[in-house]
């Protein structure tokens, strides 16, 4: 317990703010942040001293505090991380990586007024979707498009929209829950409509769906599956039939492709995944994917198909609460007019830049970043170069596996307290390094590392106990 003489040594609110350091706080960030600061670290220390024989700091000891706690609440918490976890599209990590001319759109259009809803020609209101209609019908063929926040919201609202107090048959094979809280059947319950389960998991035929129809049924709806497989004694119906089958009783066809690329992915050596076109192609009234999967754009969920649809999906009142924002609409046109080329497409979309890097060039990084890293951890853990297995991630062909490189860190003697620490130095450098732990080594998948700076000039801070 400290004396009462302890208490009359700590600084008065005054002393400290006209010390010559506090001052250049004051006038850095105003004088109202700096008192307030202040008020709260004397009342800590008072409040310490009552408890503790704990030293009373000097004033340049409380200003050095001041401005540490001035930064970490002036710095937003979220901020850039390098994804070395080797899953490219990690939605817990943000997923796609924009392309420079998206992030330079965005910034023209942020800094001020645009055309938003605006029609130049006629000066009157215009629709926010003009911006994107004829690029997305461009690419996938589509009557009409329209875009909302996310592919969950697209899958939302066009079940609201069509299939209000109807029902809804889908597969029991695709009954599909993503990243935990996108499950197919609570979001038809939100919609409002029921689902009706036809088939069994892994097989399900076109018969199932015709017992299935009655007056009651408002669509048929395929959902990819896209973060599982069925495997084996499996069968299931393909967009055509469905659409057939739609057709001949005059309801739409709707389905859900999740990632929905936009190009043929087998140059990178990926099979086949389902694109918007082909669907379009085979009849689907409607389809739906994700902007910043495979597309490799902005968060967003692209609704595309026959244009009566499209209208009635735009009229229902929560496209206004679904609908994008200008900057998420600038960045979209801007990555789908990168599709218009598609010899350099691979280069321009980080995503598919990503996909396509070949195992030499990502080695090539890790004999950069082998060498700084052995002698920032030299005393702590073996540092070395390990074959690994990419994956894409965010549902996109979820079995399939590419080719890659990892950093592999080992603590000196195996132990798991010591591998959390180690991976923890590298989640708190200025930019966080994120790696996955695997069966008691950290490995740092390079795939998505393309400038070996962004790791090694940061080593220097990396504080390992
Ligand atoms: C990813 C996915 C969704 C959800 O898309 P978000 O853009 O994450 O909202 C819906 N359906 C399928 C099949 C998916 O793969």
């Amino acid at each position: 317990m400290n004396s009462n003489r302890a208490f009359a040594q700590i600084p008065s609110v005054d002393r400290v703010i006209s010390s010559e350091a506090c001052q250049s706080l004051v006038a850095k960030y105003g004088r109202s942040i700096v008192t307030s600061g202040v008020r709260a670290i004397l009342a800590s220390i008072r409040s310490e001293l009552s408890h503790s024989d704990k030293a009373i700091p000097s004033v340049t000891g409380i200003v050095a505090l001041l401005q540490r706690n001035i930064d970490e609440a002036h710095h937003p918490s979220l901020k850039p991380v390098l994804n070395l976890t080797g899953t490219v599209l990690h939605t817990n990590l943000g997923r796609a990586s924009l392309p420079e001319v998206a992030i330079s759109g965005m910034v023209k259009i942020a800094r001020g007024p645009s055309n938003l809803e605006y029609d130049l020609e006629s000066g009157k209101r215009g629709d926010r979707d003009d911006h994107l209609e004829r690029a997305i019908t461009g690419i996938t063929g589509a009557e009409a498009a329209t875009v909302v926040n996310n592919n969950a919201a697209a899958v939302l609202i066009t079940l609201n929209t069509l299939a209000r107090e109807k029902e809804v048959p889908v597969s029991r094979g695709e009954l599909v829950e993503i990243g935990g809280s996108f499950r197919i059947p609570e979001i038809m319950q939100q919609s409002g409509c029921e689902l009706v389960e036809v088939g069994a998991t892994n097989r399900t035929h076109l018969k199932d769906y015709q017992q299935a129809i009655s007056e009651k049924t408002a669509l048929l709806m395929k959902v990819h599956t896209s973060n599982y497989e069925i495997k084996g004694f499996t069968s299931s119906v393909t967009d055509k039939e469905l659409a057939e089958l739609a057709d001949s009783v005059h309801i739409p066809f709707v389905t859900d492709l999740g990632s929905g690329t936009m190009v043929d992915l087998s140059p990178f050596g990926l099979p086949h995944e389902p694109t918007a076109q082909e669907a379009i192609q085979a009849g689907a009234h409607i389809v739906t994917f994700s902007g910043d999967k495979l597309l490799g754009g902005p968060q967003a969920g692209i609704i595309v198909g026959k244009k009566n649809l499209i209208a009635a999906i735009k009229a229902n009142p929560l496209k206004r609460a679904l609908r994008i924002d200008k900057m998420t609409m600038v960045a979209l046109a801007e990555v789908l007019n990168l599709y218009r080329d598609p010899d350099r497409l691979c280069e321009q979309v980080p995503t598919l830049r990503y996909l396509a890097r070949s195992v030499q060039q990502i080695e090539a990084v890790a004999k950069e970043v082998l060498p700084p890293l052995v002698s920032a951890l030299s005393d702590h853990a073996t540092v070395d170069i390990v074959d690994t297995q990419s994956q894409i991630g965010s549902g996109s062909l979820p079995l399939e596996l590419l080719p890659s490189k990892a950093i592999r860190i080992q603590p000196g003697k195996p132990s798991d307290q010591q591998l959390q620490q180690i991976a923890k130095a590298f989640r708190h450098l200025p930019t966080p390094v994120i790696g996955r732990i695997h069966d008691g080594k950290l490995l740092f998948d390079l795939r998505t590392l393309e400038q070996s700076a962004d790791l090694v000039e940061q080593l220097s801070h990396l504080d390992y106990p």
